[in-house]
């Protein structure tokens, strides 16, 4: 039987994160039949909404074109909102209450699932309330799920990651990195180990470079307080970069489960090159992007300050020095306000090592994978251009196109909240992968921070400064996306 039988208790119910991405994801689980009688939700957060209300906002978030009104009114009955403030004790008495009556109404057996869609400061006070006040269960699992940012370094990472663990055992513990969720990074185990081709030249031997851009059109809109106080680096790279590094460059798992395959990335994050301060001066570019007629720079911003040191932009070498891949540059960038918002991969292997068919330089095969917008794999080869003469060209072999395939993609949450509710936690990060990569970006940043000086500036609708593209050309390579 998939159907699944829990209770969720929802802090930050009435947040930005709940109502776009959560709701919406807990009704296709709904419609697709893996939550049926035996779910209820409750949602908290300090407003003082009634249970009427919060299922009008649940009925509304989940309400696009041909969504059936029966369906998504059924659905938030199961919805039930308790006013609490996380820090006040009293309150999870009542919430102990309600949980217990919906227990048993929807005959769920103990299973909760607790996820705090707010500000992680409060995550430790959450844990040791849940506990105190015997809000988790002892006949059913009880699985805690956090949003990102875990912690902005290593030390206040560890003493999050303490204080959650008081209460909750690392198994328990559900760090979502939505990347993770999506289906073309999840593709990057079927290409790499489902394929012989691919595995055979998946290794320094063949591979010449790697290239991760996730670029964002946008620039920091609402998020301006909390993005002035993380950058770039702490945003994009310690998370989803360096979770695609570790997929990318991680051994054969000995089985396609979650500890195997755990296993495998924390060993590639732990053979991350960390950078002594001359070597992030080498291999990191940061920048801000600057204004353009009608669009303001980074600095003019309301919320940031006019010197504000903070990053929009970063682009680096990195090595993970393991038997496979030691010697591969892999070349990331991320930014806001670039050319196109998309996030792809290209895999540059070497030249072959003799060009039998003249002078002229052969093509590279690259392996692109294009995450978003579309999800998208194509291979760069050389072949043979028809006709009388012997001539090579490159052509792109299209190995997948979404376009093509008539499932519809699952949103990465709808998938992560269905991963969580069956107890497989392959596709969250486990504290070990978090603690290696703030170690990889702690060096980087504290280089940095010591750095006088204005940051460069980067023109609005490019794909960063100058000395990203350096970066590679001073390899002799270049950028295989470019604006
Ligand atoms: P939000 O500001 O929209 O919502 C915060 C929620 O917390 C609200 O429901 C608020 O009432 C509640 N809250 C705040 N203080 C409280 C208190 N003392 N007691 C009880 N409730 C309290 O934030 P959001 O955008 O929904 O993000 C939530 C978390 O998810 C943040 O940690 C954020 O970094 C992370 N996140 C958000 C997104 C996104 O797309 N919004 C993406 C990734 C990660």
């Amino acid at each position: 039987d998939t159907r699944q039988q829990a209770l969720f208790i929802i802090f930050g119910g009435t947040g930005d994160l709940a109502k776009r991405k959560l709701y919406p994801s807990l009704f296709e689980l709904y419609e697709k039949g893996f939550l049926k009688e035996n779910f209820a939700v409750i949602g908290t957060a300090r407003r003082p909404w009634t249970d009427e209300y919060f299922q009008e906002v649940v009925r509304k978030s989940v309400t696009v074109e041909g969504t059936s009104k029966e369906d998504a009114d059924e659905f938030a009955q199961h919805f039930y909102y308790q006013s609490h403030n996380v820090n006040d004790t009293e309150h999870y008495v009542t919430l102990q209450k309600l949980a217990q009556r919906l227990d048993e109404k929807y005959s769920i057996g103990g299973n909760r699932l607790f996820y705090l869609a707010m500000s992680p400061r409060f995550f430790g006070t959450i844990a040791e309330h849940l506990k105190s006040q015997k809000i988790v269960t002892d006949n059913g699992y009880n699985r805690l799920i956090i949003e990102k940012p875990f912690g902005h370094d290593l030390p206040s990472a560890r003493e999050l990651n303490d204080s959650i663990g008081r209460y909750f055992a690392e198994d328990s513990v559900f760090r979502i990195d939505h990347y993770l969720g999506k289906e073309m990074i999840q593709n990057i185990a079927a290409v790499r180990f489902g394929n012989n081709l691919f595995r055979a030249l998946w290794n320094n031997r063949y591979i010449d470079n790697i290239q991760i851009t996730l670029s964002e059109a946008l620039g920091v809109e609402e998020r301006a307080g909390y993005y002035e106080t993380a950058g770039a680096l702490r945003d994009m790279v310690q998370n989803h970069i360096l979770q695609i590094v570790s997929l990318l460059t991680m051994n054969m798992p000995a089985s396609f489960t979650e500890s195997d395959i755990r296993r495998e990335k924390i060993y590639a994050l732990k053979a991350l090159q960390v950078y002594t301060p001359e070597q992030v001066e080498e291999n990191f570019v940061r920048a801000q992007y600057a204004g353009t007629s009608g669009l303001k720079g980074y600095r003019q911003e309301e919320q940031i300050a006019d010197d504000s040191k903070t990053e929009t932009f970063v682009a680096g070498k990195l090595f993970v020095e393991s038997e496979n891949f030691s010697g591969v540059p892999i070349y990331i960038r991320t930014g806001k306000r670039l050319a196109k918002k998309t996030t792809r991969i290209d895999i540059v292997f070497k030249d072959v090592p003799k060009n039998i068919f003249g002078p002229e330089k052969l093509g590279k095969n690259i392996l692109t994978i294009i995450v978003e917008p579309e999800g998208e794999i194509y291979l760069q080869m050389n072949v043979k251009k028809i006709g009388q003469n012997f001539g090579l060209q490159v052509q792109k072999l299209d190995l997948l196109q979404s376009e093509n395939d008539d499932s519809p993609v699952p949103e990465a949450y709808e998938k992560l909240i269905l991963d969580a509710l069956r107890g497989d936690a392959t596709n969250f990060t486990h504290w070990e992968e978090v603690a290696y990569s703030w170690k990889f970006v702690d060096a980087i940043r504290t280089a940095w921070d010591k750095k006088e000086g204005p940051l460069v500036e980067y023109t609005s609708g490019s794909m960063g400064p100058h000395e990203a593209d350096d970066l590679l050309a001073h390899d002799g390579h270049k950028w295989v996306f470019s604006a």
